[in-house]
């Protein structure tokens, strides 16, 4: 199945200059989203890990699922004052201001071995700031697996080290 034909392509979405892909029409289609998770799960093949982490909020769409199929548990990464219970947070800057991620204290355990999963590796800030909680917990990250990768926004360069996976590139 090519994946890429479920993939829209929005233009000037959410700024003028930005050609948005928009995973809706993926998600919608139920062979192509099972397949999706089928093949991601073929990514991790046999690797040992213990743990799915995906950051808020289409890093939840393909993150439980995978879980599921993997027979593992899924820890939620959130937007600032989301999460009830106490949390570690990490602070990232943007080209104006900072935004910040949050994951609760408790919710990896020192040594315990992490997949991070998400829709999209633009530059790498959001799934960098997610390795940065999981190694602050004493987790270990052990795969980074992506839907999309938009490769001229060098994402693997600022992941240098850890091993990234993605099903789809646009370069
Ligand atoms: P990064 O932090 O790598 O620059 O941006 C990646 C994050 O932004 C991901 O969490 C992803 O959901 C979101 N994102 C950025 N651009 C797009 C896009 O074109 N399509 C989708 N679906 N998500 C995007």
């Amino acid at each position: 199945m090519n994946l890429k034909d479920k993939i829209r392509i929005i233009p000037d979405f959410p700024e003028k200059g930005i050609r948005f892909k928009d995973i809706t029409t993926l998600l919608k289609d139920g062979e192509a989203f099972r397949y999706t998770i089928d093949k991601l799960a073929e990514e991790i093949g046999n690797k040992e890990f213990d743990l799915i982490v995906g950051p808020e909020s289409r890093g939840f769409i393909i993150g439980t699922p995978l879980a599921y199929a993997t027979k593992k548990g899924f820890v939620p990464v959130r937007k600032p004052g989301k999460l009830p219970s106490e949390t570690i947070k990490y602070e990232y800057e943007l080209e104006y201001g900072s935004d910040a991620l949050e994951m609760h204290k408790d919710a990896i355990k020192p040594g315990q071995k992490v997949i991070i999963t998400d829709d999209l590796l633009a530059t790498g800030g959001t799934l960098l700031s997610t390795v940065k909680l999981i190694e602050q917990l004493g987790g270990e990250v052990v795969g980074i697996l992506c839907l999309i990768e938009l490769t001229y926004l060098n994402g693997r360069e600022l992941l240098k080290g850890y091993d990234v996976k993605s099903l789809i590139k646009y370069e």
